[in-house]
């Protein structure tokens, strides 16, 4: 068994085995390196502006800036309802780059060298895909076909209805999904080792 990792070895995650890993990372380069940001995204959660100012006193002052710890909002809050009927957005107008040193996604997703084995079990799972082709075009224009670098999500129509496909293999594991969806139901879990991106060579 790995001294190191003895929770993940003996699979046991209770807070008894893990009382030492606050400590161990307190001690660690880990913090070291984190602990001056720790309050830097939360800085912008007002704007750039004010975001500006608290950063620069956070830079000064070894990440603590004017209130330490700042709370935000996670970002998946701050979607505005569109109150809109259930017609699709049509994508054919999106940019699609020049070709020569701009690309359209599906190209970036080539260039990233993405590759998964096509019998692993799926890494993304949406646990309501009702509220996808219903809630969400009405509520928030399925924001999924935007933030996602990879159009690993593509909302079309089946049988005169919404319907949301899923490209899993193009995933580029950024995990903006997870974060981003405003239901919070899409569960992003670690795809199996060796799969994703491979930028070598870009
Ligand atoms: S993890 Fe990133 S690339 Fe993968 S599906 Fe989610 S948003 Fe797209």
């Amino acid at each position: 068994m790995n001294s190191r990792l003895p929770t993940l070895c003996a699979g046991d995650a209770s807070a008894a085995t893990l009382r030492n890993h606050r400590e161990r990372i307190d001690q660690s380069w880990l913090k070291k390196e984190l602990w001056p940001v720790r309050n830097f995204h939360q800085a912008f959660h007002g704007g750039l502006w004010t975001g500006l100012i608290h950063a620069g006193l956070q830079f000064i002052s070894g990440g603590r800036g004017l209130i330490d710890p700042m709370r935000a909002e996670p970002g998946y809050r701050a979607y505005t309802n569109l109150h809109r009927d259930r017609t699709l957005v049509d994508q054919s107008a999106r940019f699609k780059g020049d070709g020569k040193l701009t690309f359209d996604r599906l190209t970036d997703v080539y260039h990233s060298g993405t590759r998964h084995d096509e019998d692993q079990p799926c890494h993304l799972v949406v646990l309501e895909p009702d509220i996808c082709s219903d809630r969400c075009v009405r509520e928030f224009g399925n924001p999924c076909q935007y933030f996602c670098p990879a159009a690993v999500y593509e909302m079309g129509m089946e049988k005169g209805v919404p319907k949301l496909k899923i490209n899993a293999a193009n995933c580029v594991h950024c995990k903006t999904c997870d974060i981003a969806d405003p239901y919070q139901i899409i569960n992003w879990v670690p795809p199996e080792g060796g799969g994703g991106p491979n930028y070598d060579g870009m």
